[in-house]
């Protein structure tokens, strides 16, 4: 093995969770997978056709090099659309490739148009809405100007689509902002029909959106955190649980991230572990040597807290998490040796080592700590 870790994607939890998002949106609703940020690190090239394998046929990605590796990625034909990232210079390969774009200024919609015409082939575009996350979109007394460029480009820009995206909708703090901006949707899709504009997909909902308020799916969902198996908060489960109180969690974690043990040594009691002097051995110790450590996304903050799967025993980092290394303890781990697997991430018998679980230790979000895994660690298909 030439790396050092590397992350299993597992197949049948990915068909488990894409199953119940399908439950969620009923047979009619277009679901597209959200593979920015690498996949939610999770890796494009290899997430995206286990994706397809298991029938998603939509892909979101925020900018055009993503589209691309996506694009080289996938074995057979599929939707792509970018929400955010696409240079003017790239117009004509996003519209030659038939990929889909968002457009939320006026420079962008005349430019597609012309570059469309010039070439023959149709922008297909999403107009996003601003409708309060303040963020991209067009504003409501804008609208004039984007029909009237809709109107000049005639068959040159086809209305893919009409979307925005909501502020929050993972938490019932921002229920009245959500639900202000689903109205102002409405007024301006209203708007869009009475002027005899017929966008082909109406399209808003992220996860937390899909899961909280049904009332947002429309055409088509975009998401992204759930079909990896993670909720976007913990009031999102907590409130689908109080929904249904019989059942255990429907989702299914896909990544497992594993490395192995690359060496062992006795400790003497009363010595110091590491760099500098944060951890002191308080009795004679056997530590691993697992060859994890900042620069492939295994924080710092997790030097004496972190802990990692080694023969279904959870154990400790001790001592400073340093650049390529970290050492755990495994002194009551009879039998353990060199070359045994290590699992930074995921299950291991019983257990398991939740990306919750470090996201409160080094407080940062399943989404970031997700997208910082490197892309640099292989990743895998696991049955
Ligand atoms: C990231 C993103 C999503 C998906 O969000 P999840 O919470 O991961 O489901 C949907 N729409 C837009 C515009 C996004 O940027």
């Amino acid at each position: 093995m030439h790396h050092s870790s590397y992350i299993e994607l597992s197949k049948s939890a990915l068909q488990q969770n894409i199953s119940f998002i399908r439950q969620q949106v009923g047979p009619e609703v277009r679901i597209s997978s959200v593979i920015k940020g690498n996949a939610y690190g999770h890796g494009i090239e290899v997430f995206a056709p286990l994706a397809q394998a298991c029938g998603i046929d939509h892909f979101s990605v925020f900018s055009a090099d993503e589209a691309q590796r996506l694009l080289e990625a996938l074995p057979a034909p599929t939707t792509i659309m970018i929400m955010g990232y696409l240079d003017f210079p790239e117009l004509e390969w996003a519209i030659k490739n038939g990929i889909e774009f968002f457009v939320f200024d006026l420079q962008r919609l005349s430019e597609a148009a012309r570059v469309a015409a010039r070439i023959g082939m149709p922008a297909k575009v999403h107009i996003e809405m601003e409708t309060g996350m303040n963020r991209t979109g067009f504003e409501a007394l804008m609208l004039d100007q984007v029909e009237k460029l809709l109107r000049d480009a005639g068959q040159s820009v086809l209305l893919q689509g009409l979307c925005t995206h909501f502020a929050g909708a993972e938490s019932y703090q921002n229920h009245n902002r959500v639900m202000t901006q689903l109205d102002r949707f409405d007024a301006m899709r209203q708007r869009f029909l009475k002027n005899g504009f017929r966008p082909k997909q109406l399209h808003t909902a992220c996860s937390a959106a899909m899961m909280q308020y049904p009332q947002t799916h429309l055409d088509m969902v975009r998401v992204g955190i759930m079909q990896y198996g993670f909720w976007p908060s913990p009031e999102t489960y907590s409130s689908y649980m109080s929904r249904e109180p019989h059942i255990p969690d429907p989702l299914s974690r896909l990544i497992n991230w594993k490395s192995s043990i690359m060496s062992l040594k006795h400790v003497a009691q009363g010595d110091y572990v590491g760099y500098g002097t944060s951890y002191n051995a308080p009795r004679d110790m056997l530590l691993a040597v697992v060859p994890v450590g900042y620069a492939w996304g295994y924080s710092r903050s997790l030097s004496n807290q972190g802990q990692v799967l080694i023969r279904g025993h959870k154990v400790g980092v001790v001592g400073m998490v340093n650049m390529n290394g970290m050492m755990v303890d495994v002194t009551d781990i009879p039998q353990v040796q060199q070359g045994d697997e290590v699992v930074l991430l995921g299950k291991q018998g019983e257990h398991s080592i939740t990306v919750a679980s470090f996201a409160e230790l080094s407080t940062q979000l399943n989404y970031e700590l997700l997208t910082r895994l490197p892309l640099n660690i292989p990743r895998c298909v696991v049955p």
